[in-house]
């Protein structure tokens, strides 16, 4: 069977949303390897019980070491949910992420409502959806 591998991030005024978020849809996310930035994992883990496999934390690295399981082809979907209203000290990082995301094609969500339809598509986990992965042998 083939492993869907997902990232969950939160900033610190999202984690909440984003944990009810995953409990909504607590059985597709059974069905996922779920990688998180270290907070939001470690949250995750004691208030859903799901297996997260944890990076750093966001301001501490998180953010590029998912950024770079994205490069690897590691990973099939982001889920993000940014604070907008809010600065955070390492925004570079959270840019470089997003720009990432639509360098590979990897699905990013970054608002509740966004996540709900990603999730809720027939196409999300499903094996006859491929997304097409871009080529940059000739550009680069
Ligand atoms: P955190 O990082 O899960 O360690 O809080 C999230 C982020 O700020 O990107």
């Amino acid at each position: 069977m083939q492993e869907y591998t997902i990232a969950l991030v939160a900033h610190d005024h999202k984690k909440s949303e984003l944990i009810q978020w995953i409990n909504t849809h607590i059985d597709v996310m059974k069905k996922c390897k779920i990688v998180a930035t270290g907070t939001t994992g470690k949250l995750i883990a004691t208030e859903t019980g799901l297996e997260v496999k944890r990076y750093q934390s966001g301001p501490l690295g998180g953010d590029q070491q998912i950024g770079a399981l994205i490069a690897e082809g590691g990973l099939t979907a982001l889920f993000f949910f940014w604070d907008p209203l809010n600065p955070a000290p390492h925004d570079p990082d959270v840019k470089a992420l997003l720009r990432l995301c639509s360098v590979w094609n990897v699905p990013v969500a970054c608002n509740a409502a966004s996540a709900d339809l990603m999730v809720t598509s027939p196409l999300f986990l499903s094996s006859d959806y491929h997304p097409v992965k871009p080529k940059y042998e000739r550009s680069l």
